[in-house]
């Protein structure tokens, strides 16, 4: 039985996920190299839970007993008595294997992994650690407390009782599962992300601006979101890094990252979590940059 849950990095989803976790009843402890990210995760967990107060769907006492059921540190043996450890941090095949590398030791025998990665092969991230058979991709959405979907990816290795239990607290979480396998981004981001690259291609070729690009597909396609507006959501260095990972990986040009994605990256534009990507965020309401 799950009950006590790692969360590794404090970033916009290892938020959402300590969240629902909390929520959920389960006791939390998240991990973040950076003190600060994990101070502004925590206040933004409270933020949250004062809205869902402000609705009607939490009480006080509720958000009271979910904070208290959620720890944090800077260092990896914080986790020496979680039941499962989920990984979120950035999406780097480098900076994941690292962080498997170290954190196997300071886990207990029977302790399962799962990763976040929106597009890694989960059999290749699996392999950097001490367990395959008891790791697995359960890949949120953005926001987490919001978007009912979770994707579950078996590695190769996954045992069938490992799949069982993610899929059961899956469940628990309130969240639906669909199953993918494990190919380059899985179903959601393999369809999803070309698309957003290819709004950004229309972008670089001067089809159209931002705004006329994001009117476009909320009106024309009933999209809730425009692709750009989506993009920034999203983060522009985890989209650049699932457009690679699917270039790579399929090997077909069709996915060839476009050169102004490389660019706003590079120029550390990643979108609305640093307040500029395809929008500035700085003002009132955000101002399309182009
Ligand atoms: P983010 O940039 O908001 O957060 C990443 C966090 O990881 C940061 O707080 C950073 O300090 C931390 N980090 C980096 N290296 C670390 C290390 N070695 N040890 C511990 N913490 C470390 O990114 P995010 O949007 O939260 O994405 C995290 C993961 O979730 C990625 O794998 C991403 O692909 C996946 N994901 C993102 C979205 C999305 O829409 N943004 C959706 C689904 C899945």
């Amino acid at each position: 039985m799950i009950e006590k849950i790692g969360v590794i990095g404090a970033g916009q989803m290892g938020s959402g996920i300590a969240q629902v976790c909390a929520v959920a009843g389960l006791s939390v402890i998240i991990s973040d190299i950076s003190a600060d990210q994990l101070a502004k995760a925590v206040a933004g967990i409270g933020k949250n839970l004062d809205r869902q107060i402000a609705k009607g769907k939490l009480t006080e006492a509720d958000k009271q007993a979910a904070l208290a059921r959620i720890g944090t540190g800077t260092s990896l043996s914080v986790f020496a008595d979680s039941d499962l450890v989920i990984e979120a941090a950035t999406e780097s095949e480098d900076t994941k294997r690292q962080i498997f590398k170290a954190l196997v030791p300071n886990l207990k025998p029977a302790a399962l992994i799962a990763t976040n990665t929106s597009s890694i092969s989960i059999t290749r991230l699996a392999a950097s650690t001490d367990r395959p058979s008891k790791f697995m991709g359960m890949h949120f959405m953005n926001p987490v407390p919001v978007m009912q979907l979770v994707e579950l990816i078996r590695g190769i290795a996954t045992d069938d009782e490992t799949f069982q239990a993610i899929k059961a607290l899956t469940a628990r979480l309130g969240k639906t599962a669909a199953v993918a396998e494990d190919f380059p981004a899985f179903i959601v981001n393999r369809i999803l992300l070309p698309m957003i690259n290819e709004a950004i291609y229309t972008l670089y070729e001067g089809v159209g601006g931002v705004e006329a690009i994001d009117t476009a597909m909320k009106l024309g396609a009933n999209h809730p979101m425009g692709p750009l507006e989506l993009a920034d959501f999203i983060g522009l260095d985890t989209c650049l890094s699932i457009m690679q990972v699917l270039y790579e990986g399929l090997a077909d040009s069709k996915y060839r990252p476009c050169p102004l994605l490389v660019k706003y990256v590079e120029a550390g534009w990643l979108g609305r979590k640093v307040g500029r990507g395809f929008y500035d965020y700085s003002g009132p309401t955000p101002r399309p940059t182009r």
